[in-house]
């Protein structure tokens, strides 16, 4: 009789601390002040403990790749879809099915195969000075290679993958003929070397080098947030067409994870409308999920036409876009 009690005791006990003891194990390209509090608050709901490293994106997939099987990771964290389809492409992660992440993430920020999610959405945008251009001016991306921009467009390197998901995705829409004649006119239309990273592209703007500039939208909300006011504005380009080029940070669960069901419990939890406001808000990006509303200084910049293309090709067509940006003389 006792020994029966005991054991119903033990079997009601036991899943509860098997529940507690759950962990789970992310190799995350994004920063650690970001992605920390949204660990902490899956943690604190669940009792899922998370341990995590953080580097660059192509390291760790390089660490990934090394540990094979070995590997203690069970889910990667990335920016770009450039990156997320090359993790994909090597072998590193391993489909997942869920109908939570097919209701709250968008098929075009997702991988066809299911692979991995995009969690937030980036907007890559043409900027201007406000002293020096009239928006009216402005219209597509394509018309930056105009030569009304003769010596007045700033662009970052096209050696960040950014650049070189932006170019992809021409390709994907306009070919690579036409592509490739639009990015020869934006490097003759270059006022000055190219930059490094998005925020010195806006500084210049700022200081006068140039007058036009594409950049993603969160370093433009990072310098405002830093500066106050500045002369230098976002545009919405190809409203008329394809719309504005978006990518996403996303993520993607190991192939050889030791904890898939948990890494899936929180790749679902990531798309929640809670936990969408926690990654988007923090770096002012867009949520992924469409029933969630992006941080009001994020909302302020205005509603505007995503290209709704499937992300993914940013990675198909990566290879030949760095080759294309290349022989346009793009550096
Ligand atoms: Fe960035």
């Amino acid at each position: 009789m006792k020994t029966r009690v005991i054991l119903l005791f033990l079997m009601a006990w036991l899943p509860g601390l098997a529940q507690a003891g759950e962990e789970l194990v992310v190799y995350s390209a994004r920063n650690e002040q970001l992605i920390k509090p949204i660990f902490d608050a899956y943690t604190k709901e669940t009792g899922v403990r998370i341990k995590f490293i953080t580097d660059k994106a192509g390291p760790l997939l390089a660490r990934l790749k090394a540990e094979g099987r070995n590997s203690p990771a069970d889910l990667l964290i990335t920016v770009d879809a450039g990156n997320l389809w090359k993790a994909a492409s090597d072998g590193v992660l391993q489909k997942t099915s869920s109908p939570v992440l097919r209701r709250n993430i968008p098929k075009y920020l997702r991988d066809p195969n299911g692979y991995w999610f995009g969690i937030s959405v980036r907007a890559r945008t043409i900027v201007y000075s406000t002293k020096r251009v009239q928006p009216t001016a402005l219209s597509t991306y394509e018309a930056l290679a105009d030569k009304k921009w003769r010596g007045s467009l700033c662009l970052r390197t096209s050696r960040k993958v950014y650049n070189q998901s932006l170019v992809a995705m021409m390709m994907a829409r306009l070919g690579k003929t036409k592509t490739e004649q639009v990015v020869k006119g934006w490097v003759a239309n270059l006022a000055t070397d190219v930059f490094s990273n998005d925020t010195s592209l806006l500084k210049a703007i700022i200081a006068g080098q140039c007058d036009v500039g594409i950049v993603n939208t969160y370093y433009y909300g990072r310098l405002v947030k830093k500066q106050g006011v500045i002369p230098v504005a976002l545009f919405w380009p190809n409203q008329r067409g394809r719309g504005v080029h978006v990518n996403v940070s996303g993520a993607g669960i190991t192939r050889y994870a030791r904890h898939p069901k948990v890494a899936k419990k929180f790749l679902e939890w990531l798309s929640s409308p809670k936990a969408q406001n926690l990654f988007a808000d923090r770096n002012m990006e867009y949520p992924a999920n469409p029933r969630v509303k992006p941080h009001k200084i994020v909302a302020s910049w205005g509603r505007f036409k995503q290209d709704t293309i499937n992300v993914s090709l940013a990675g198909k067509y990566q290879r030949q876009a760095v080759k294309l940006m290349d022989h346009a003389g793009y550096k």
